[in-house]
């Protein structure tokens, strides 16, 4: 869930995801403006703010981006290439 608001009218829009930089017609005003980056991300289950790159809510523990597993996996990949490069890097300096 990421909040904006309408710098003319101050209208808050929630919506399932913004771009920063898309822009967005305000169904109050008439007006439309660009989304200001960084966008506020709110949390579903406790509705607490949260930082854009939170795939974990800090306060409530709740899993909020669908590729945020997929994110663990990419860390996981890397560190486990990182393991194995240091892993050689040992065995070349025994030689
Ligand atoms: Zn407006
Ligand atoms: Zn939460």
């Amino acid at each position: 869930m990421v909040r904006c608001d309408c710098p003319f009218c101050r209208a808050t829009y929630e919506m399932e995801s913004i771009d920063p930089g898309a822009t967005i017609a305000c169904s109050r005003c008439g007006n439309t403006f660009r989304v200001a980056g960084p966008v506020l991300h709110l949390c579903p289950d406790c509705g607490r703010k949260l930082s854009p790159h939170a795939a974990v809510c800090p306060h409530c523990g709740r899993p909020l981006t669908s590729d945020a597993a997929a994110q663990q996996e990419n860390s996981f990949v890397n560190s486990a290439v990182r393991e194995a490069w240091l892993r050689l890097v040992r065995w070349w300096s025994r030689l």
